[in-house]
């Protein structure tokens, strides 16, 4: 036990230095973990990952619109020969009128039919015509793919790389955290983690006669009282504004 009196100078090795280690420790850890999150490896990542999503719904359009088109094509084909049967029916029957009033209708009906080939086939050619286009620029889109697929791998690798490294100096940083944390009672370590999760910091340091957790001076009488405090048990004391643990 440190004798009170004449104490004050915490040398090495006291419970604050412990809980100063301790807390720097925690702090390199936040910091470590904070840039793990924020890596631009990271970002290169989303924006790679990003393009290549863009891509493929582009895909996916044109293939869909090559699809509708094709449904085009078959529909008015198939409509076409339809209106080819009908109109070799219409002929023979053609051949068996008398009546002119009748083969009029009929003269008027295979007309009607003409016209409805000719919208068929422009229809047709239409669609013939975007397919071809639109052929032409999925050729272009599909030959982009294995360039943004290598980009997403190469920076999925890369953002490996760089959270690995953090990863071992975390893990390093919990070895050396489990070891400064076994030098302390569980009682101050338990009201260190309690003020570090409700005030970020749990450890002040007292620097002249102000806290540098809080930024307030303590009275003369304050000072007396956390010196007192700290002597008695092993330099930490509590800062009387915020209540942090205040290293002497
Ligand atoms: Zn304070």
């Amino acid at each position: 036990m440190t004798d009170a009196s004449d104490a004050p100078e915490p040398t090495s090795n006291t419970t604050a230095d412990r809980l100063l280690s301790v807390q720097g420790i925690d702090t390199e850890a936040d910091q470590l973990a904070n840039r793990r999150e924020r890596l631009v490896e990271r970002e290169q990542l989303e924006a790679a990952s990003a393009q290549l999503a863009t891509w493929e719904r582009e895909r996916t359009a044109m293939r869909n619109r090559m699809d509708e088109l094709t449904g085009v094509i078959e529909r008015t084909e198939a409509e076409s020969a339809e209106i080819a049967e009908h109109k070799v029916r219409l002929e023979a029957q053609m051949k068996t009128v008398i009546a002119p009033r009748e083969a009029e209708a009929l003269m008027h009906e295979m007309a009607t039919l003409d016209e409805q080939v000719d919208t068929l086939d422009t229809a047709e050619l239409e669609a013939l015509e975007e397919q071809s286009v639109l052929d032409d620029r999925l050729t272009a889109h599909l030959s982009s793919e294995e360039g943004l697929r290598d980009s997403v791998s190469v920076a999925d690798a890369a953002l490996e790389r760089a959270t690995g490294e953090i990863d071992r100096e975390i893990e390093r940083l919990g070895g050396e955290r489990g070891a400064a944390r076994d030098e302390l009672s569980d009682g101050v370590l338990a009201r260190y983690d309690r003020v570090r999760t409700s005030s970020g910091v749990a450890v002040a340091k007292l620097v002249g006669h102000r806290c540098d957790g809080c930024h307030l001076d303590l009275s003369a009488a304050e000072i007396d009282d956390v010196k007192d405090e700290a002597a008695s048990s092993d330099g930490v004391a509590d800062c009387p504004n915020c209540g942090r643990m205040l290293a002497l």
